[in-house]
């Protein structure tokens, strides 16, 4: 089984481009254009898309490729150069590290950290979480059934209290007990874009302040089924919160793909992570090579 289980992620992005350089026996400028279209429809944003055309008709004819299979290949290549943040894909390995994971309601990001809390885990590290979205009780109540998963701790406070008190306690336990990984939810509510950029500035001030020596990730977490509000949620989060990278969630459930590649690119974010499913073992650390091959594997 490859890298996108039932392939659904990428499979319309992939029939449309095969079906045009199969369908293409000539490499023509119609041929560029069928392609360009492709990509577009795909939900791969219009200047990325321009970035791909460069690249790829400049790998054709320095390599006069006419074959569909080196098409795709280098197609893939491309693909893999773009989303390619280098170091940057990887998460930070200096302990203790915070991170402060933001997004949206319902993109997945209690699963996410889940998932990450249990990674952390089997890799031998001590992991302490902070409910830090003291707006809804039930994401503090789902965080605890995660903690509980794989044994990791969270602190909580009551259902309306300052969110950066808690980060305060988590941030004081971690340092008491020696944790190598503080991860820390955070409110969803974009709608409230001020007021959640004062809690995202408070939480992070109070950690600089009393973890100094703690390294840092925020990664926003992005629903890739929702298309292009993926990328819109990526450029309001940009503006209240320094992104570190991307968890882009729901791979296994969709066909909008591209909106992966076009989220990378523009933004110059690079993806960290990337989920595949619900379960705890359902996250990957994202390798471009792999990610680009198993579109048209
Ligand atoms: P939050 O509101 O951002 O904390 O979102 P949740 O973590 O509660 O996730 C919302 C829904 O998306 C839940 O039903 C999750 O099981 C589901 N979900 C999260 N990540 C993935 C994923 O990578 N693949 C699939 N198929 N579902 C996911």
């Amino acid at each position: 089984m490859g890298l996108f289980k039932d392939k659904s992620t990428f499979r319309k992005f992939t029939e449309k481009v095969t079906n045009v350089i199969v369908g293409n026996p000539n490499i023509d400028e119609e041929f560029y254009e069928e392609l360009e279209e492709s990509l577009v429809i795909s939900d791969i944003g219009i200047e990325t898309t321009d970035k791909i055309m460069d690249m790829l008709r400049k790998r054709i004819n320095a390599k006069y490729l006419t074959k569909p299979e080196d098409i795709k290949r280098a197609l893939a290549d491309v693909i893999a150069e773009i989303v390619d943040k280098g170091d940057r894909n990887k998460l930070s390995s200096d302990y203790p590290l915070v991170i402060l994971m933001i997004g949206i309601n319902g993109g997945g990001k209690t699963t996410s950290i889940g998932k990450l809390a249990n990674m952390f885990k089997e890799r031998g590290h001590s992991v302490l979480l902070a409910a830090a979205d003291t707006f809804r009780a039930a994401a503090a109540d789902q965080l605890v059934e995660w903690g509980n998963r794989s044994g990791v701790r969270v602190i909580r406070h009551e259902e309306g209290t300052d969110p950066a008190a808690v980060i305060y306690d988590a941030v004081q336990s971690a340092r008491a007990n020696d944790i190598d990984v503080l991860i820390c939810d955070t409110a969803g509510r974009l709608q409230n874009k001020t007021n959640l950029m004062k809690e995202l500035e408070k939480m992070d001030k109070i950690i600089s302040r009393e973890y100094p020596e703690a390294s840092r990730e925020t990664l926003i977490v992005l629903d890739s089924t929702t298309g292009k509000n993926a990328i819109s949620q990526a450029k309001e989060f940009s503006e209240i919160a320094d992104i570190t990278g991307i968890v882009l969630t729901k791979l296994d459930g969709t066909a909008r793909g591209g909106i992966s590649i076009t989220v990378t690119d523009e933004y110059n974010l690079p993806i960290k992570f990337i989920g595949v499913g619900e379960g705890i073992h359902d996250l990957k650390e994202f390798d471009p090579k792999e990610f680009a091959g198993g579109i048209f594997d």
